[in-house]
């Protein structure tokens, strides 16, 4: 029989204030240990050809983070690019599920990868456990591997049974992601990182974070990283020319290009071009220049710190064990957006 059930993303609930005894929001800490490793701070860049190459990934890790190389070079190219990272131990290298998939893993972590993210649009495949299984054949529990994407229980305990470390979550939640309306198919991302948090992994929470406070509520929902694309964009650190183009009120406006993976613009640039039987899941767009990431994540950090304390969790385990949501209406939701200068307008008529 036909049933439905209910989804929530970030918009639709808000995190119900909790007694707090801490002292001061610097007094939390916001670690995250992955196996033998800790990174300080919960926040992964994305490994998209727009967001994360060398200057991204050094700026990311000297913050705390962990950053994920993109895939779409040639493998010599992908390895000289990881040679001159900072801090190799705390960079992820990607790798699809084609025949290049293997001799592109081997060949980054001859080079001293230790992480390794195996990344296609829908995880919860053969294909992608088939990959995780050798990988973990192959090297045993000297890599960390994070694999994705999954939306639902199931999805996330059938890459965990094949070996995963880290489960990547989101369908269709991403900024420049346009795989809901070209397909039907995903999972809001608040009620995904809910499910997927009920597997004993690790999880990071990838797309559709656009505020600190989203970030804020998926750690709550049960994320233990979260990955940025379209936060990140425009940013010094990003891959890509600046340009230059007027706004609507003429002035001159400094941008930078950002797409989704799945978009025309980067299947023709690495496939050649799009096949007959392919729809485009992504979108490519003009994002205006941010200054340095550190600003960007920054902000993020201070969200992260202030939730901690108004949930009166010291950690961000703590946050998952303590949150409770509130499911919102559209007229709560509005409420918490600042809205003072509507209403002066409305007075002034
Ligand atoms: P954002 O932080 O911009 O909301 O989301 C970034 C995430 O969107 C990426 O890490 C990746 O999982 C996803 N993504 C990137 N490109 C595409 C695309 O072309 N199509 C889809 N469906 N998802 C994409």
């Amino acid at each position: 029989m036909l049933s439905t059930t209910r989804g929530l993303t970030f918009d639709d609930v808000i995190l119900i204030p909790g007694y707090n005894g801490i002292r001061s929001r610097q007094d939390v800490s916001t670690d995250v240990i992955v196996g033998d490793r800790t990174f300080h701070i919960p926040i992964v860049s994305s490994n998209m050809d727009t967001i994360t190459e060398i200057e991204m990934a050094n700026a990311v890790t000297n913050l705390g983070g962990m950053s994920i190389m993109h895939r779409f070079m040639t493998i010599e190219a992908n390895v000289a690019m990881f040679k001159k990272l900072q801090n190799p131990s705390k960079v992820g290298i990607s790798i699809g599920i084609g025949d290049e998939s293997m001799p592109r893993a081997e060949a980054l972590v001859a080079a001293g990868a230790q992480i390794i993210c195996v990344d296609v649009a829908h995880g919860h495949s053969k294909e992608v456990n088939r990959t995780v299984r050798m990988l973990r054949e192959k090297w045993s529990n000297n890599i960390l591997i994070i694999a994705g994407n999954v939306a639902t229980y199931a999805g996330a305990d059938y890459l965990a049974a094949a070996g995963a470390d880290v489960i990547k979550v989101g369908i269709g939640s991403g900024s420049v992601c346009s795989t809901r309306i070209k397909t039907g198919f995903g999972v809001p991302q608040l009620t995904a990182l809910q499910e997927c948090h009920k597997v004993d992994r690790c999880i990071i929470a990838d797309g559709g974070i656009r505020t600190p406070g989203d970030a804020v509520k998926a750690l709550a929902a049960g994320a233990d990283f979260i990955m940025l694309g379209g936060m990140l964009a425009g940013t010094d650190e990003t891959p890509g020319e600046t340009f230059t183009q007027k706004n609507h009120l003429n002035q001159d406006v400094k941008f930078k290009r950002f797409r989704g993976m799945a978009s025309k613009e980067a299947q023709v640039d690495f496939m050649g071009g799009m096949a007959e039987w392919k729809t485009a899941e992504g979108v490519a767009v003009e994002v205006p220049c941010k200054g340095p990431v550190k600003n960007v994540i920054l902000d993020v950090m201070g969200g992260i710190r202030s939730g901690l304390t108004y949930c009166g969790a010291d950690t961000i385990k703590a946050l998952q064990r303590k949150a409770q949501f509130m499911e919102i209406t559209s007229a709560g939701f509005a409420e918490g957006t600042p809205h003072a200068i509507g209403r002066i307008n409305v007075r002034q008529n």
